[in-house]
């Protein structure tokens, strides 16, 4: 087994198998040709930043992989598991609706908007999933809850409403809400694209923690130091097909292709 320390953080990668595999992924929306032959592995511990140009189908990757959209062809693989389908002698059968909610439950999501409960609190919105999905004990989910809320710098906000939140520490709700189902593999598609900028440092600063703790990611931002500080591997996505892949630091410093020079030089 071959080791290699990644160079933005002390964790180490070794040379297992990958805990994401998405190998010839295509995706229609009808005629249109969204995703165009994707492949990508994400290795456990990894954090794979995605950038590309609004459009390129970055959202519709991270979805794929969290069964909110069924894949048109190819293959996505999650420890070992092929998300969305049972293949049996070659030939793919749909999963159950029980399947499909297994897989989904083992991957935590971030979204762009934080789409917490409005009439639950901080806990409330945190402790829901592990009770109902879970069915965990509340005092259990509590404990664990106020743990995670802490980890996100929010313990005294336990009992706040969503709308007594700034919305950096509303995505940081989200954030816990998506821990607490103890996933192995967390995606988060522009987490700080809708916050206010001076909220933007608090949420990557928890996105940071969390790396260090070795979680499996793959990022979807605009936020190029993040990538660059963060970030194991950076892919850079257009118009449907990975245009290069690689070590933040030098393709960011070195983009080889065009398209990606292009990009970086608008977000830099
Ligand atoms: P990105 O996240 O990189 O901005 P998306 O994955 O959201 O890109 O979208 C890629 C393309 O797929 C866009 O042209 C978008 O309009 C289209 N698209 C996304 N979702 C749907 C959908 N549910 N139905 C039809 N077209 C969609
Ligand atoms: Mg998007």
């Amino acid at each position: 087994m071959t080791e290699t320390t990644s160079p933005n953080t002390s964790r180490t990668l070794t040379d297992v198998k990958p805990l994401v595999e998405i190998q010839g992924v295509h995706k229609f929306f009808g005629e249109h040709h969204v995703l165009q032959g994707i492949d990508m592995t994400v290795k456990p511990g990894e954090v794979s930043v995605i950038i590309g140009p609004s459009g390129s189908g970055k959202s519709t990757l991270l979805r794929c992989i969290n069964l909110l959209e069924t894949i048109s062809a190819g293959r996505i693989y999650v420890h070992n598991d092929l998300i969305g389908f049972r293949e049996v002698d070659g030939k793919l059968h749909d999963l159950t609706t029980k399947q499909i909610a297994a897989q989904r439950r083992e991957i935590g999501m971030v979204f762009q908007r934080f789409n917490l409960f409005p009439h639950k609190t901080a806990l409330q919105n945190v402790i829901e999933a592990p009770t109902q999905v879970k069915h965990q004990s509340k005092s259990a989910a509590k404990l664990k809850a106020l743990e995670l809320l802490e980890m996100v710098g929010l313990s005294d906000r336990a009992n706040f409403y969503p709308s007594q939140l700034s919305g950096g520490q509303q995505q940081r709700v989200a954030i816990a809400r998506a821990l607490a189902m103890e996933p192995e593999l967390m995606l988060f598609d522009e987490p700080t694209s809708a916050l206010d900028p001076e909220l933007v440092g608090d949420v990557l600063e928890v996105m940071k923690k969390l790396a260090a703790s070795g979680m499996t990611m793959i990022v979807v931002t605009h936020e190029i130091g993040f990538a660059r500080e963060v970030g194991d591997t950076l892919t850079f996505m257009d118009a449907g097909v990975v245009v290069e892949s690689g070590n933040p630091r030098d393709i960011i410093a070195n983009p080889q292709h065009h398209r990606t020079q292009e990009f970086l030089s608008r977000v830099l």
